[in-house]
């Protein structure tokens, strides 16, 4: 750590110490514990300077070259940067790194290129769709007429017929592919073929996966032809909070248009500091290398605890995420058994599974992940641990000699696992 930060630090302790207290307790709290929610990551030392640096006081509305306020030169450059390491990164044309987080770069990219009460196709929330994706309760469902579609019960793959059937017949204007909790890879030629039958754009919500993306462990979108990507900042690729929307040059200025003015006032220079040093990590091969951990670890994980009967959704896992039918495997509902593992610093998060006859706070499964517990350079021998540990937590929630006995386990290995920027 700098001098100054430490002074800011210290300034902070003397100025508030409840909100210094929390700050130290969600240290001590990620240092003790091991993360595995699929869409949390501890990012790297340099995004935290950035995000607390004086871009933060900077106003910029406008785009690099074009903005609204005087003061700009290194603004300018971050952006530029950010943009220019955006597209050599994810291979496209053009990058938009202005959207505050991830559900703001989607409603841009439907409020750009889309009207009202237009049909987007998207996958179901319960079947691993993301609430943006179109879910009633949220305001883009209200907006725009959204045709959900679903996996299949026999793998739990996407139901590509079915997309292909519904395309046909709702003519969707966007077909829309990404999840927040399903296990496998996209079939994008099968989605592009789709979506060119009935002319629709085509686009990708890779939030969860955009580092497996960028660091070439899983496939890029734009190979197959796709228009749209976007995804957050801060899950596998390891960022500050935020959001890129990618596109073809030829959806550049309705893009831009539509984050700014259209969606958003001042951008977040400081998030987009963060975002420019974490596209140039991405293009090491120190990056490649964690990008193809996190996906050996997620197999490995996957396979221990099927080892030990645990029932996966489609029978294991492509990529950085697993669910676990809890329900079917250890008679636990999700909150259950996320309350469980909780008790021995494990962290996950309760999911519901396709078609779960169980209520969203208490549904049949959990979702794991594992880009955090590989940002702290987890390998698979650590994963089959791992998968012991849970197993064992959950055939044993209510007795506390187990549980504790694992808690105190849990602690001693973490401590061989520095938190980055810790
Ligand atoms: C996380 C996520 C988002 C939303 O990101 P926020 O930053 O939480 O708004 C959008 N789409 C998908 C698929 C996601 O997983």
């Amino acid at each position: 750590m700098t001098t100054s930060e430490t002074s800011n630090l210290d300034i902070l302790q003397q100025q508030d110490p409840d909100v210094y207290a929390a700050l130290k307790g969600e240290e001590q709290r990620q240092k003790s514990g091991i993360e595995l929610i699929p869409s949390e990551n501890y990012t790297f030392p340099e995004v935290l300077a950035t995000l607390g640096s004086v871009f933060t006081n900077k106003y910029s509305e406008g785009y690099p070259g074009r903005r609204y306020y005087g003061g700009q030169q290194y603004t300018d450059q971050i952006e530029t940067l950010a943009r220019d390491r955006a597209k050599a990164v994810f291979k496209c044309e053009h990058a938009n790194v202005q959207p505050l987080s991830g559900s703001a770069m989607n409603q841009a990219v439907y409020l750009g290129l889309l009207e009202p009460g237009d049909t987007i196709m998207a996958m179901d929330l319960s079947h691993g769709g993301h609430l943006t994706h179109g879910a009633p309760v949220s305001h883009m469902g209200k907006l725009f007429n959204f045709v959900r579609y679903v996996t299949n019960p026999v793998d739990g793959s996407i139901d590509y017929d079915q997309v292909r059937k519904d395309a046909l017949e709702h003519k969707p204007k966007m077909v829309l592919c990404g999840y927040t909790s399903y296990p496998r890879d996209i079939d994008y030629e099968k989605f592009k073929a789709i979506a060119d039958e009935v002319g629709a754009i085509t686009m990708t919500d890779a939030s969860h996966f955009g580092g497996l993306v960028a660091g070439q462990s899983m496939r890029n979108p734009f190979d197959f032809g796709f228009d749209i990507v976007t995804t957050t900042t801060h899950k596998s690729l390891r960022g500050p909070r935020g959001g890129m929307v990618l596109c073809k040059k030829e959806f550049a200025s309705k893009i831009d248009k539509s984050v700014f003015p259209g969606l958003q006032g001042g951008p977040h220079m400081n998030a987009i500091a963060g975002i420019a040093v974490t596209l140039k990590r991405a293009q090491t091969q120190g990056f490649k290398d964690y990008a193809e951990q996190v996906l050996v670890n997620s197999k490995t994980l996957a396979d221990e605890l099927m080892q030990r009967q645990a029932s996966l959704i489609t029978g294991g896992t492509d990529n950085h995420m697993m669910v676990v039918d809890t329900m079917a495997s250890y008679g636990l509902d999700g909150r259950v058994a996320e309350e469980t593992l909780d008790k021995v610093n494990i962290t996950t998060n309760k999911q519901i599974i396709p078609d779960d006859p169980l209520p969203p706070l208490r549904p049949s499964g959990i979702r794991i992940g594992t880009p955090a517990a590989t940002a702290r350079g987890m390998n698979e021998a650590d994963m089959r641990q791992l998968g012991e540990w849970i197993d064992r937590c959950l055939r044993s929630p209510e007795d506390e000699a187990v549980l504790g006995e694992i808690q105190g386990a849990v602690e001693t290995f973490c401590e061989k696992f520095p938190v980055p920027g810790l």
